[in-house]
């Protein structure tokens, strides 16, 4: 008998699994996660209400509902949809799948968020990372001839960018958009601590389509992506969604939240005064670089970052460190915002590890 493992995909074979770092007893700041949680009331509230859940059945019309007050909560343009993912990792492949003809290629700036490629490849589309400047703007000049080249599919603008947490040019975007041949879709999973969104410039073009997330506004827990779209676009995409794939807790967690957005408004006020903070705190500090941000981690270049990281990790702070994840990124390390306490912990352990 042949060994098993040479039926699955060399390519696969070949992958290393995503790495989710050992987090144990330490400050984790490395996943951009919302530090807050919530109050025992609230956690009494939403533990009555999720014991009620009919477990024994299918998701039903309750996700159809989430579906409605997610919609009303963003404020859809008149004609447009919006599919639900189980987090927008699942988007992003139901978004492959559908456009999955044959030399099908999806396009994006690099660094960016890893899942853009990761989906093309394990789908069977060709992925093109397009470079971004040394000081992370968009090359435009390089993206519209890749565009050309490369005829994409699916080109991804994620707004603001992971991991250089910053916004592109409205110009650059909208050169972008005018020379896509297929989709754009703008990824705004840090929209609860930017200071901008493509939101009402969405209607604009019919080929543009928003993706947002629970996961940074305060429910990376929980799993629940979205997509916003024209609705006849919207219909072909969900056609490939499998019918039950936000469970129902995912859809109860996410409604309690909802009704309580004053909650999440004011942890994520909390986090942008914070992030202040903290960049002004690492921005005087020699040899360190901090670039702006518009979400909820800075990206902060050291002298040596394995130096950092391990440093760090020492004193029981967890970041990432991003320097091998492309030429770019040489000596950076990504900080996620925590609370107040947190970040001080951060800045006594980055200070001496420097
Ligand atoms: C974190 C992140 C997401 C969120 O993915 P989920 O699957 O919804 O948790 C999406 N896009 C970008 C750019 C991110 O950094």
């Amino acid at each position: 008998m042949r060994n098993p493992l040479d039926t699955l995909r060399p390519d696969v074979r070949a992958m290393h699994s995503y790495v989710v770092q050992d987090a144990t007893g330490m400050v984790k700041l490395d996943a951009m996660e919302n530090p807050h949680r919530l109050s025992p009331a609230l956690q009494a509230e939403l533990g009555e209400r999720l014991g009620a859940v009919a477990l024994n059945r299918y998701p039903d019309g309750r996700v159809d509902y989430l579906r409605q007050v997610l919609a009303a909560h963003t404020g859809l343009p008149a004609g447009y949809g919006l599919i639900l993912g189980n987090g927008s990792d699942e988007i992003i492949n139901l978004l492959a799948i559908a456009c999955n003809r044959p030399g099908a290629t999806v396009l994006a700036p690099v660094p960016g968020f890893v899942m853009y490629a990761m989906g093309a490849q394990l789908l069977g589309l060709n992925f093109v990372g397009v470079p971004l400047t040394a000081d992370f703007e968009l090359d435009t000049p390089a993206m519209l001839a890749a565009i050309a080249q490369h005829q994409p599919a699916i080109v991804y603008l994620a707004y603001p960018n992971n991991p250089t947490a910053n916004l592109w040019d409205d110009a650059a975007i909208e050169q972008i958009i005018e020379a896509a041949p297929g989709l754009v879709v703008i990824d705004e999973a840090y929209q609860p601590f930017s200071s901008k969104s493509y939101l009402d410039r969405l209607a604009r073009h019919p080929h543009v389509l928003l993706m947002r997330t629970l996961s940074k506004f305060g429910l990376a827990g929980v799993r629940l992506g979205y997509l916003i779209g024209p609705q006849a676009l919207v219909t072909e995409i969900d056609k490939v969604r499998p019918p039950y794939n936000v469970s129902v807790l995912n859809c109860e967690c996410a409604l309690f939240a909802l009704a309580h957005l004053e909650v999440f408004a004011v942890q994520a006020q909390e986090i942008r005064t914070q992030r202040a903070i903290v960049s002004a705190a690492l921005g005087v500090l020699p040899g360190v670089k901090v670039w702006p941000s518009d979400a909820n981690m800075l990206l902060v270049r050291v002298p040596d970052a394995g130096k950092t990281f391990d440093g760090m990790k020492a004193k029981g702070v967890l970041v990432k460190n991003v320097s091998k994840m492309h030429p770019l990124l040489a000596n950076c390390v990504r900080i996620t915002i925590g609370t107040a306490e947190e970040n001080e912990r951060m800045l006594a352990a980055f200070q001496t590890s420097i």
